[in-house]
């Protein structure tokens, strides 16, 4: 356990409609800020152009109102480690992308979408799991430079150690160590100079004084990643605590737009605002979300918000999935 005050964050693409799973997420990080006198920020990760959903960021900030899950930083409030639009933080991300490959930590890739296609469909026939083969990274510093400054397109990816292992901890899960050389050699920057969400998220973790990262299990995989990332500018990760698989009525998978209808027709949803339209109180949505996945003894079945305040602790989430 770290000794920082606690600042914690919930982090949505905005890129479809609030689900429940999201407003378990963001009400987990709500009650860890509330319980323990800490902040609570709403970071918007939109560096994703092109999955960008008109309208959903206003969803996620209507639906966290509604349900009286309040954000101390954010869009909108502001606060000291802003802006909280990452799509408003590229140079940000340029500028800790660019130290990266002065460290010798990550390098340029010039290799055209062609050539990555063919290397794909060659590992795909060897049966070998998709990854970089590093070609790029043999280039000579200076090489490298010449040809990014001479304008050619090129990403930049991170320099994952080929030897070794890396050892994570999670909160619900405890330790887990893996070898490095399974670890991609991951694009941080993309050929129009955004960052991607590894980078990003990254970064501003660190920069926003992140003591607690909670979020779904779906980023468990990604987190020898950003924990190489965070030790190679030498920075000290935070606590992390990958939350337990929200199951969709149906099972596993994304919900189909069909399925949603007939949910919706039933009288149900698994989206938030949905929910208020069909007459639920905020405080039973609060109550049902927060008992997916968390339980504090087998009898009490309501829990205000107050009294999740009170009572929350990360110990007692489950990992199963709910
Ligand atoms: N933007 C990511 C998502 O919406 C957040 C992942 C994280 O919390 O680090 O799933």
């Amino acid at each position: 356990e770290n000794n920082r005050p606690v600042r914690v964050r919930f982090a949505p693409s905005p890129t479809g409609r609030m689900h429940l799973g999201s407003g378990r997420t963001a009400l987990y990080n709500y009650l860890l800020a509330r319980k323990t006198g800490g902040t609570f920020v709403l970071r918007i990760e939109d560096t994703d152009r092109k999955r960008l959903v008109p309208g959903a960021e206003e969803e996620l900030i209507e639906g966290m109102k509604w349900l009286g899950i309040n954000f101390d930083e954010g869009p909108g409030i502001g606060g000291p480690y802003g802006p909280y639009r990452q799509s408003e933080r590229k140079a940000i991300y340029q500028e800790y992308a660019d130290k990266l490959v002065e460290a010798g930590h990550a390098y340029p890739c010039f290799c055209t979408p062609d050539r990555l296609e063919r290397m794909r469909q060659e590992q795909q026939k060897r049966k070998e799991p998709p990854h970089y083969d590093r070609t790029c990274r043999n280039l000579s510093p200076e090489e490298a430079k010449r040809r990014v400054e001479a304008g050619e397109p090129h990403v930049i990816r991170f320099k994952s150690p080929m030897e070794g292992t890396t050892t994570v901890r999670d909160v619900l899960r405890g330790e887990i160590t893996v070898e490095n050389r399974t670890i991609d050699d991951y694009i941080l920057v993309k050929t129009d100079g955004f960052a991607l969400y590894h980078l990003a998220a990254t970064v501003d973790d660190h920069l926003m004084d992140i003591s607690h990262v909670i979020r779904g299990s779906e980023w468990l995989p990604s987190l020898p990643l950003h924990v190489l990332i965070h030790r190679a500018f030498g920075w000290v990760e935070p606590e992390y605590c990958h939350l337990s698989v929200f199951l969709k009525p149906s099972g596993k998978g994304k919900m189909s737009k069909r399925e949603s209808a007939d949910l919706l027709k039933d009288g149900y949803s698994i989206y938030v605002m949905d929910l208020k339209e069909l007459g639920y109180l905020p405080e039973a949505v609060v109550n049902w979300i927060a008992l997916m996945g968390w339980s504090y003894d087998d009898h009490t079945e309501f829990f205000s918000l107050k009294d999740l305040v009170e009572k929350f602790s990360l110990e007692h989430l489950n990992p199963s999935p709910a």
